[in-house]
C-alpha cells in the first residue's frame, strides 16, 4: 500500500501543472466551503449509532480515500467493529506520526426526543445550522481533518511527517471493541505515532478548549442480599438487602455531597479537582408483598485527577463491609489513571498548535474535562494526545436532542485544522523527544 503510494507521490510533484489543467474547476470544486457542508451532511446521513453496522461508514471513506488516490485500510480487532486508517504521506518516514483520531459512531437519537429535524437528516436550515447526531460529537471533526489535509495537498503544501487519520468504533460505549485492542496492535505500532489529536468540545464562547488529560471512569455494581419473606413480617433493617443498600447508599451520598462541595469551588477549567458520582440504576423486587433478597445498585464515578486509585479501591471496599454483611462490589469498568499532556513551550507539539491558532485568530486554552474520551486510552498506552473540536460560540449539544453545528463554524474550523496540521506535521525530527512519553506527566500515583 505504502509503495503504491510512494510511486504516486513522486508523480503528483512531477505533473501538478498538468493535473490542475485536467482537474480546472473540479479540483478546486473539491475544497470548496460548500463541498464541505454537503460531505458533512452526507456522513451524518450514514446512520452510525454506536452498535449498528458501519460499512456504509466505511465505505463513505473508502471512496473519498479513492478519490484522492489515498492508502486506505480497514481492520476488525472484534467481529463487526471495523478501524479504518488513511494515510496521508509525509517526506521524511522516519519520523514520529501525527495521528488525527475521530469516532465513527454516535449515541441514539429518535424524532420522537423531540428533535426539529430527523436526526440522520444532515438538515441544514435558514439560519445555516447542520442538524444531525455527530454534527459535534464528532462527524463534523472527521470532515474538517479530510478536507484541511485535502486543502494542503491541493495548495502543494508539504507534509514532514507522515500524517494518519484514524477513524474509531465504538468509542461511545468505552472502546474495547475500537481504541483498546487498536493500540495494541501490529497496525498503531507501524504508524510510529508522536502526537495523536482526538475530539474536544464546543463552547458556548469565542475560545476553543483543549483537552491535555481525560478524568478516569469508574463504574460499579453493588449487590445488598438479604432476608426475603412476605411482606407482613417485619425483619430487622440491617437483616434486609434494601436496609443494607440504604446504608450503601447514605454512605456514597455522604461522599457525593463533599465532592459536590469542590465541585462548587472548582475552576471552570480544571474539572480534575473532584470526583463525580451518580447513582444510575437501582434494582430489586419480585411483587408488592414480598420483601427482596437481592437489590442491585450502579454508580457511575468520574474520579479526580489526584486520586490515588488503589487508596480510593480500598476505600469503596471499606464502605461496603461498613454497610453491611452479604454485600459485593463488582466492577464494570474500571479504568487507569490516565497520565496529562503537558501544554508549555517546552512540548514543540503544543506549540505547534498554540502559533497555528494565533495565525487563525481563535483563542485555544488547556483544558482538564469533566468527561472522557478515546484520547484517554492513548495516553495510557504512553503517547501524548489533545483533545480539541473547534466549535467556539457554540451551544454543547453532544449527546443532546437538536445536536446541530453553524456552517460558518464548520468551514472556519476546516482552516483551523489546516494550520494547526501543516504546524504539526513539519516539527523538525530535532525538535521532539526520541520517545513521545517524554511529553506525558502523572498528576496522580
Ligand atoms: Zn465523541
Amino acid at each position: 500500500m505504502t509503495e503504491i503510494f510512494r510511486r504516486g507521490e513522486k508523480m503528483m510533484t512531477y505533473i501538478p501543472i498538468l493535473l490542475a489543467v485536467l482537474l480546472g474547476s473540479q479540483g478546486q470544486a473539491k475544497v470548496a466551503d460548500s463541498d464541505a457542508v454537503k460531505l458533512l451532511q452526507k456522513y451524518v446521513q450514514i446512520n452510525t449509532v454506536t452498535t449498528s453496522d458501519l460499512t456504509k461508514a466505511v465505505d463513505f471513506w473508502k471512496q473519498l480515500a479513492a478519490e484522492d488516490n489515498l492508502p486506505i485500510s480497514v481492520h476488525e480487532y472484534t467481529p463487526g467493529y471495523p478501524v479504518v486508517i488513511i494515510k496521508w504521506a509525509g517526506t521524511d518516514d522516519s519520523l514520529d506520526s501525527i495521528m488525527l483520531n475521530s469516532h465513527m459512531d454516535v449515541v441514539p437519537a429518535a424524532m420522537s426526543d423531540g428533535w426539529t429535524y430527523d436526526p440522520f437528516s444532515g438538515h441544514l436550515d435558514t439560519n445555516g445550522d447542520i442538524y444531525g447526531r455527530g454534527t459535534q460529537d464528532m462527524k463534523s471533526v472527521s470532515i474538517q481533518y479530510y478536507m484541511a489535509l485535502r486543502r494542503l495537498k491541493a495548495n502543494n503544501i508539504p507534509l514532514l511527517r507522515n500524517v494518519y487519520m484514524t477513524l474509531m468504533p465504538d468509542e461511545e460505549l468505552g472502546a474495547e471493541n475500537g481504541m483498546i485492542p487498536f493500540l495494541k496492535s501490529q497496525e498503531f505500532l507501524d504508524m510510529n505515532v508522536g502526537l495523536e489529536l482526538d475530539e474536544g468540545t464546543s463552547y458556548p464562547i469565542p475560545f476553543i478548549p483543549v483537552f491535555y488529560q481525560d478524568k478516569v471512569v469508574w463504574q460499579i455494581r453493588v449487590d445488598c442480599y438479604g432476608i426475603s419473606a412476605h411482606g407482613s413480617t417485619f425483619p430487622t433493617t440491617d437483616s434486609t438487602a434494601t436496609g443494607k443498600c440504604n446504608n450503601v447508599i447514605n454512605r456514597f451520598f455522604q461522599f457525593r455531597d463533599e465532592q459536590y462541595a469542590l465541585y462548587g469551588k472548582a475552576a471552570q477549567d480544571n474539572a480534575g479537582g473532584y470526583t463525580s458520582i451518580n447513582l444510575n440504576r437501582i434494582n430489586a423486587g419480585t411483587a408488592d408483598n414480598v420483601i427482596p433478597s437481592h437489590v442491585s445498585l450502579v454508580f457511575d464515578m468520574r474520579l479526580g485527577n489526584t486520586v490515588d486509585t488503589e487508596e480510593f479501591d480500598a476505600t469503596l471496599h471499606k464502605w461496603i463491609s461498613e454497610a453491611g454483611e452479604n454485600i459485593t462490589l463488582t466492577y464494570i469498568l474500571k479504568n487507569q489513571q490516565s497520565p496529562a499532556t503537558y501544554t508549555n513551550t517546552t512540548t514543540p507539539y503544543w506549540t505547534a498548535i498554540t502559533t497555528a491558532a494565533a495565525s487563525a485568530g481563535v483563542i485555544v486554552a488547556p483544558i482538564l474535562p469533566p468527561g472522557s474520551t478515546d484520547a484517554r486510552h492513548v495516553r495510557n498506552a504512553g503517547y501524548p494526545a489533545y483533545g480539541v473540536s473547534p466549535m467556539p460560540s457554540t451551544e454543547l449539544l453532544l449527546h443532546s436532542v437538536n445536536e446541530r453545528l453553524n456552517k460558518n463554524t464548520f468551514t472556519k474550523g476546516i482552516s483551523f485544522y489546516e494550520k494547526v496540521i501543516k504546524n504539526l506535521a513539519n516539527v523538525p525530527g530535532s525538535a521532539t523527544a526520541q520517545n513521545p512519553v517524554a511529553y506525558l506527566y502523572k498528576t496522580a500515583e
